[in-house]
């Protein structure tokens, strides 16, 4: 209770610090953190202390600083009733399902501006089938595919995948690891690759495996009857896409599902930007 009434203390005096506010947040290591004895709490309220934390994180985040307020400058402010709209609500026309990988922030490559792109990101850029447990990407689809009503799902592979290489690598039977668990969903996208590409290098067969993936995404976003039923409907269009950022690459494709033909799914509108 000592800790928690201190850390009101601070988020009362000190407004910067409300992200000190933890007592609703479950996680452990955050906890311990303060589970330590009072002279802890009381050297991090030290005013002294305090200025040397604050002193090192400005160092850290001078730069971030720096982008925020020239975005805020050249971009909120000269755009204001702009961002005001996007304040009372979001309409976004795209989900962009991306790898988490710092190299390939779809906003960067692709110039999504704010409202323009409901964003998930996770290893390997991958779409679990809808038959499995759920996950934050399925949190995602439902989300924007039926409140949001996007108009497009873009999934998008890239070179050099390290997800990809870990699928491409681990052994099948065993899944000790958090990220092991997570990419077995592109299973199916390493098995294909494995029965064509077999006789290619490895790092071959990671880039044959990095385009198979997206397109097994793809696939999987058609089990989700909801996302289906809207692609019939012609409200919905699913694409892939491929960012190469060793020769600064692009190449985007769409699915076409026809559903008066036993459900076939064909590419069309393959484009290559370079
Ligand atoms: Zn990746």
């Amino acid at each position: 209770m000592i800790l928690r009434t201190q850390v009101r203390f601070l988020e009362v005096d000190k407004p910067h610090l409300r992200f000190l506010n933890l007592p609703s947040c479950n996680s452990t290591p955050k906890l311990k953190a303060w589970k330590g004895p009072m002279t802890l709490t009381k050297e991090v309220v030290d005013e002294k202390e305090m200025s040397a934390v604050t002193e090192h994180e400005s160092n850290e985040f001078t730069t971030l600083k720096h982008r925020f307020l020239n975005f805020k400058k050249d971009k909120y402010l000269k755009n204001l009733e702009h961002y005001q709209s996007l304040a009372d609500e979001q309409s976004p026309k795209f989900l962009v399902i991306s790898c988490a990988d710092s190299r390939v922030c779809p906003s960067n490559i692709l110039g999504f501006q704010p409202g323009e792109a409901f964003v998930v990101r996770n290893i390997a850029n991958l779409v679990p089938p809808y038959e499995t447990d759920p996950s934050e990407v399925k949190a995602a689809l439902e989300f924007s595919v039926n409140t949001l009503k996007v108009e497009n799902i873009l999934v998008i592979g890239h070179s050099r995948c390290g997800g990809i290489r870990a699928l491409m690598s681990m052994d099948d039977e065993t899944n000790s690891s958090f990220i092991r668990s997570w990419v077995i969903n592109g299973k199916a996208a390493k098995t294909s690759t494995k029965a064509v590409a077999s006789n290619l290098s490895f790092d071959h067969q990671c880039k044959h495996c990095e385009k198979e993936s997206i397109n097994c995404s793809l696939m999987n976003l058609l089990t989700y009857p909801w996302i289906k039923e809207k692609v019939n409907k012609g409200e919905l269009l699913i694409h892939g896409g491929y960012y190469d950022f060793v020769d600064c690459s692009f190449e985007k494709w769409t699915l076409e599902n026809n559903s008066q033909v036993d459900d076939q799914v064909s590419i069309k509108n393959r484009e290559f930007w370079s």
